[in-house]
């Protein structure tokens, strides 16, 4: 019998689920392993009482989902937002199924998080939060299992809160039980830089395929958060001109080029992490919108659904590089491919997090630490080896690089699924 096929009023799941149904459907994917991988094993959702400074209590929605353990423990990010939701965790989490798969590391896919404002919270109410959840949702993590790791809004201390905890909880130090953890406390050296640093490579190397000089190119890098703010310096450090960034504070344009290290400097100096004030120090203007700017790159690595039905039509680039989860919604995906709109497809480009991760795990299970140059050569060849393999699949196949992409991915999922067979 054929199993009906999934919708979700949520855009993000949905864009995830279509995505993976057309893809399976050009693979000829047989409608048993279609139904499985539609479906995440876990879904697991938790209250989080916090008593808050001013002596009243908050209770936080919680999640945690556990798309595939197919190829190994899931893994994936935890993120503090005010849209976190359950569906959202389950789109990231397939998303991060996939992405482990092309990436070829031992991992499934996994994403968790709680809905709140972060931004308006003290250090105190974000442990304590971080802690309970920490607490909530240790039966069903841990090192060969599920292994969590820092998304948006979260850092190394909210992981040393999370392991703290559990580790107290079972009596046993847990090292290995999540990633992203602080250098100074059994973290890697090069994981902070490392997606940002995989997501400019991509770039990079799509410039060598176009047959471009780094010198030669502009770029937008849209957030400068974690991802965006590595992507820019990476990408600056090779040469690329980086004409407009931004972030929640506003947009920021140089036509001459972005003073990344001033940019470094103002967020590092903003209690907020933000570039509130950078136009007074930066040498460049506030702009209505960073994403409408013309360059040769576009990087966004700011949050989902940035480019859409809205904002497509107005993007004046030609290549993207998704740095972000999700950036591009599918309407948007579609403008841009009428325009002729090339885009390396965020699972791809950003894999460079879990591919750090997958390291810094591998260091802790050893009890190894690599030097940083071990760490980025190791992280830089995979890069170049995986966008080349996708660029490769996607021109014999004669499909977008997201559709490759995918295909590749969920051929080796599938592959383990039917030979580890479907017992529970
Ligand atoms: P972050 O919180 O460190 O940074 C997010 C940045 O986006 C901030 O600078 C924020 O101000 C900015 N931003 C938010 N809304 C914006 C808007 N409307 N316009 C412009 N800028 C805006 O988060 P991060 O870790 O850098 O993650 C960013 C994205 O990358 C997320 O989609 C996340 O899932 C994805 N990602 C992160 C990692 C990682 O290792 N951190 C790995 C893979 C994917």
């Amino acid at each position: 019998m054929i199993q009906e096929r999934r919708k979700s009023s949520n855009v993000l799941l949905d864009t995830a689920l279509q995505e993976f149904y057309g893809a399976a459907d050009e693979m000829g994917l047989n409608e048993r392993l279609i139904s499985i991988l539609s479906h995440s094993e876990r879904r697991v959702q938790v209250s989080i009482p916090v008593e808050m400074d001013d002596g009243s209590v908050n209770v936080f929605e919680g999640y945690r989902v556990q798309h595939s353990t197919a190829l190994g423990p899931s893994k994936g990010g935890i993120r503090y937002d005010v849209e976190v939701d359950m569906d959202e965790c389950e789109a990231l989490a397939m998303l991060m199924t996939w992405k482990c798969s092309l990436a070829g590391i031992p991992y499934g896919g996994g994403k968790g998080g709680i809905a709140c404002d972060p931004l308006n919270m003290s250090k105190k109410e974000k442990e304590k939060m971080s802690r309970t959840y920490g607490a909530r949702i240790s039966p069903i993590v841990g090192k060969w299992s599920d292994i969590p790791a820092p998304d948006m809004n979260t850092s190394g201390q909210e992981m040393v809160w999370i392991m703290d905890t559990i580790s107290k909880m079972r009596g046993d130090l847990e090292p290995s039980l999540l990633t992203g953890k602080p250098v100074s406390f059994w973290g890697s050296k090069g994981r902070n830089e490392a997606t940002g640093r995989g997501v400019a490579t991509c770039g990079l190397e799509f410039m060598k395929m176009l047959g471009k000089n780094p010198d030669s190119m502009t770029a937008i890098v849209q957030g400068f958060g974690n991802v965006g703010s590595y992507t820019a310096k990476t990408l600056n450090e090779a040469g690329v001109k980086v004409v407009a960034i931004s972030d929640i504070s506003g947009s920021y344009y140089s036509e001459g080029g972005i003073d990344i290290r001033k940019a470094f400097e103002v967020i590092h100096s903003n209690p907020k992490k933000i570039l509130t004030g950078f136009e007074k120090v930066g040498n460049c203007e506030k702009i209505d919108n960073d994403l409408f700017v013309e360059a040769d790159f576009l990087f966004p690595c700011a949050r989902d659904g940035m480019i859409n039905r809205n904002t497509a039509g107005n993007i004046k680039v030609r290549y993207i590089v998704e740095g972000a989860n999700g950036p591009i919604t599918p309407e948007a995906d579609e403008i841009l491919a009428d325009k002729g709109v090339i885009i390396v497809p965020d699972f791809l480009a950003n894999s460079g997090g879990v591919i750090g991760s997958y390291f810094e795990w591998a260091q802790n299970l050893q009890g190894e630490f690599w030097s940083e140059d071990e760490y980025n050569r190791k992280l830089v060849n995979i890069m170049k080896g995986n966008f080349r393999r996708v660029w490769d699949y996607a021109e014999v196949k004669h499909v977008r690089m997201r559709r490759a992409a995918t295909m590749a991915a969920i051929q080796r999922v599938a592959d383990v699924v039917e030979m580890r067979g479907t017992f529970l």
